[in-house]
């Protein structure tokens, strides 16, 4: 079994973003990034950081606008709506994220419809994942891209290739499994209403794993030499990280798998940055 170094892939793509970023800057375009931060959760402040040392050293901006209410009261609908109205239609924006979770009651599909499709980099717009459906040019979800974007790289064909997806949420699963479809792959997509997971699993010769369980893909759900692609982040009681796959039970049997950490992670964050650029270049266009 090998190791999908998905350090290294993030470290070649942020390298092309920082060339492209830095073509841009000399355009007079500088290439930036909004982060609306709608809560105080502790998970999305530490994320929300590494996302933007992460764009500054590749040269772009990232505004992060946390929004505040007054307690006890939590930020509402109307207040994340105009924020991302406000920076969709702000010209020195080029990409707009909404970071989950959100306050109750309030979903990332009903927001994620005020991100401009041209700046919608984390693919957040119901439009951006209809497009992904309709084989159109789009942002996907830059989880799912960094699914793809990892097998992409390496030696294997996806055309005809049987792919099993675990997890159809509209942020990973579902998208994964358009892009897998898209590049002519067999796709399958699981939940937690599929009987016999473990058989449906050992079909795969790739197999995503995105379903927030620690270790619950083991030895028996992998077909020998399958590429396996573990998309789960599992936080651990000593602060630690882990995915949705039994590393250690199935690494003898994998062919290639991902490691939580430094396997969809990394990659996602790259991609991001590269929507962004893209998201930039594309204002020479559509203004
Ligand atoms: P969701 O909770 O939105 O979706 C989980 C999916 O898993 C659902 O479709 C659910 O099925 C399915 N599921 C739950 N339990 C089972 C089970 N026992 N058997 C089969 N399927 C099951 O999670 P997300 O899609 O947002 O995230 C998935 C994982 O990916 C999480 O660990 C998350 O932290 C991680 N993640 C990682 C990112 C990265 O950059 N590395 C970014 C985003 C997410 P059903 O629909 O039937 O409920």
């Amino acid at each position: 079994m090998s190791d999908i170094d998905g350090r290294a892939v993030a470290k070649a793509l942020r390298a092309e973003v920082a060339a492209e970023a830095a073509r841009l800057r000399a355009e007079g375009i500088v290439p930036t990034l909004a982060v609306v931060v709608p809560t105080d959760d502790e998970g999305t402040a530490w994320y929300v950081r590494s996302i933007r040392k992460a764009a500054e050293k590749e040269g772009i901006d990232c505004r992060v606008e946390h929004l505040k209410a007054a307690p006890p009261n939590s930020v509402g609908l109307d207040e994340i709506v105009a924020k991302l109205q406000e920076l969709s239609a702000d010209p020195a924006v080029h990409g707009v994220i909404c970071q989950t979770p959100l306050p109750e009651g309030v979903t990332l599909s009903q927001v994620g419809g005020y991100i401009s499709p041209f700046k919608d980099v984390d693919g957040a717009n119901s439009e951006s994942l209809g497009r992904l459906a309709a084989g159109l040019r789009t942002f996907a979800p830059a989880t799912a891209a960094a699914v793809l974007e990892l097998l992409k790289r390496e030696d294997l064909t996806l055309e005809g290739a049987k792919a099993v997806v675990v997890g159809r949420s509209t942020v990973v699963g579902k998208p994964a499994a358009l892009l897998l479809l898209n590049e002519s792959a067999t796709v399958t997509v699981c939940h937690s209403r599929t009987k016999d997971l473990a058989a449906v699993c050992r079909e795969a010769d790739v197999l995503v794993a995105a379903v927030g369980r620690a270790g619950m893909i083991g030895a028996d759900f992998v077909k020998p030499g399958a590429t396996v692609i573990d998309v789960g982040t599992n936080p651990t009681e000593d602060g630690g990280l882990v995915g949705d796959v039994d590393y250690e039970a199935v690494a003898p049997i994998a062919g290639r798998l991902t490691p939580v950490p430094g396997g969809v992670g990394p990659v996602t964050t790259a991609l991001l940055l590269r929507h962004t650029v893209v998201a930039a270049e594309l204002t020479k266009t559509h203004g």
